[in-house]
């Protein structure tokens, strides 16, 4: 027997539609690229979309087709996302911070047949035009910002002001694709994810819920992390459900230009990895500033140190909350919000119990699996292999790449190695191919890289490990020091000694300018390794 209840479709357009009419004077304020800040509404945005829409049928787009976009976050971006998405095209982020090559090849992947693109990314894209397979450039700017040399692209807005008219949206199943976003390499060949409605409402409705983010139309909302990583964390789908009023902050998110924004529109929550905080938090000290309007900082995308937990907590009164997903997970996973059980515990039982990846919201399962891919006990020590399915994980990757990602149960293989203990918190050690494997036994690089972190004078830290005749592999350390501080290998093995084991502790330390960053912020341990290779070839 089935329920009589309507069937209402899952479609993303109707969440930007709920925007404009319940929240359509809520704000949308965005940094343009000259610095200047432009304000919006809501309802203004999808107006805009739908005009969007129009345009992109006038160049022949419709249910199915590919349109990438090149661009910072901004309101016009987020038009461009619900235009495509609302006539059932499927918009397609690319990451500007990849390589040339690798976003030709991704583009041609994708089969994408136009490409929207901020104007700072004009240069990049004519150095590899050839390569690319759109048939249309639409440049995100006014007549008057056009750049001389411009692809024989499109304006926007003149192509937003000539379109036919508003266009109806939907129509489609709620499993239509929608959005499409490349993993970003670290571990192989990017792969295409696939984002349908239906997965990107209900992931939408997992950042609204408590378990998740928790966005709400009380909210203002920085999304730092861009929306060519991971969707915004889901922002970009949850603030417009919610009725939070969005702040964009455009091409620059140095901890000057972040802090502007958090204090002048007055943020509440805010979301991005770790080096953004990293370096927002040096800014404030520096400038011995305050953070009287920000209550919640989303940190995710890479392990949160000790250091960056305690700085917002304790110096700023700012609570953070601590999450782990993926690309693949569209990518809320865990969200380490306090269980009751510890909202009385001390202050240091908190914050050690913060430091790990959280418990999976409602919508989100995990499974802890050995080598063999046999299940192993939620017991908080046994560490495994973490497993994960649900209502907007993916079940396969674009074109087949990776071919079938499932197991028997349908969950799909994080790459990542976890423990979970009895209440269901989940805590990553290292992803599978970083992690140092030391006489068949496993150092985790996260926690050595957190623990050198504490030291004042270190900027960065990655963990490698190096190959060695008799165990196999061991730690190197390799430390970045703030520009002036000094650092030396004593200071840092003091800090270590008694903190872990002592077959933990690293064989070598190595003090280098910079530690490369990857496309999204993260360390790019492949090349980091590549790089210290030869002094440690035996
Ligand atoms: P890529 O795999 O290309 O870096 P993703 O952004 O999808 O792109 O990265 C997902 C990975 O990032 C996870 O599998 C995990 O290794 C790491 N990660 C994400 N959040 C956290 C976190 N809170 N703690 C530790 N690692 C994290």
């Amino acid at each position: 027997m089935l329920g009589l209840m309507q069937d209402w479709p899952l479609t993303v357009d109707r969440m930007i539609d709920h925007a404009a009419t319940v929240h359509g004077a809520r704000e949308v304020v965005t940094r343009r690229l000259d610095g200047s800040l432009h304000r919006t509404t809501y309802r203004d945005i999808r107006d805009r979309a739908q005009r969007l829409s129009a345009a992109l049928q006038g160049l022949g787009i419709g249910v199915g087709d590919r349109v990438s976009t090149l661009a910072w976050n901004s309101e016009r971006h987020v038009e461009c996302w619900f235009g495509t998405m609302g006539i059932g095209a499927v918009l397609h982020t690319l990451n500007p911070r990849l390589h040339p090559a690798q976003l030709a090849w991704i583009a041609r992947d994708a089969g994408s047949r136009v490409l929207v693109l901020d104007t700072t990314f004009v240069p990049l894209v004519e150095a590899i035009r050839e390569h690319l397979p759109f048939e249309h450039y639409v440049i995100i700017a006014d007549a008057a910002d056009m750049p001389a040399k411009s692809l024989g692209a499109l304006c926007y807005e003149d192509w937003l002001a000539a379109a036919s008219g508003p266009v109806r949206w939907g129509g489609f199943d709620e499993r239509s694709a929608c959005g499409l976003c490349y993993t970003s390499g670290t571990t192989g060949d990017p792969k295409g994810v696939l984002y349908s409605h239906r997965s990107n409402v209900l992931h939408g409705m997992i950042g609204m819920s408590g378990g998740g983010i928790g966005v709400s139309a009380q909210d203002t909302v920085l999304p730092v992390v861009p929306m060519f990583h991971a969707n915004a964390w889901g922002l970009v789908f949850s603030c417009p459900a919610a009725g939070a009023k969005l702040v964009m902050p455009g091409a620059r998110l140095d901890g000057a230009s972040v802090y502007e924004l958090l204090d002048r529109e007055r943020v509440t929550l805010t979301a991005a990895v770790p080096t953004v905080w990293l370096a927002l938090l040096q800014y404030l000290r520096q400038e011995q500033l305050k953070l009287p309007w920000l209550r919640r900082v989303v940190i995710g995308g890479a392990a949160l140190p000790e250091t960056i937990l305690r700085g917002f907590e304790d110096e700023f009164g700012v609570e953070v909350i601590h999450a782990w997903g993926m690309t693949e997970t569209s990518p809320i996973g865990t969200v380490c919000t306090l269980p009751a059980a510890l909202a009385e515990a001390d202050h240091e039982r908190q914050i050690a119990y913060r430091l790990k990846q959280g418990r999976p919201p409602f919508g989100v399962e995990l499974k802890l699996v050995d080598e063999a891919g046999a299940e192993l006990p939620w017991d908080g020590e046994t560490q495994g292999r973490l497993l994960v399915r649900g209502a907007a994980v993916a079940s396969g990757y674009l074109n087949g790449a990776g071919g079938q990602i499932l197991d028997a149960d349908g969950f799909f293989d994080s790459g990542d190695v976890a423990t979970i203990d009895p209440h269901g918190t989940m805590q990553i050690t290292d992803r599978a191919k970083d992690v140092i494997k030391s006489g068949g036994e496993w150092i985790s690089s996260i926690e050595l890289e957190n623990l050198a972190l504490l030291h004042p004078g270190v900027a960065n830290a990655a963990a490698i490990g190096v190959p060695d005749p008799k165990w196999d592999e061991r730690p190197v350390l390799v430390i970045e020091p703030r520009p002036g501080a000094t650092v030396t290998a004593d200071e840092l093995r003091a800090l270590l000694d008694g903190r872990v084991a002592r077959w933990w502790m690293p064989d070598d330390y190595l003090f280098v300018e910079t530690i490369p960053l990857g496309a999204t912020g993260k360390v790019n341990k492949l090349l980091l390794r590549e790089q210290i290779r030869a002094r440690y070839t035996p």
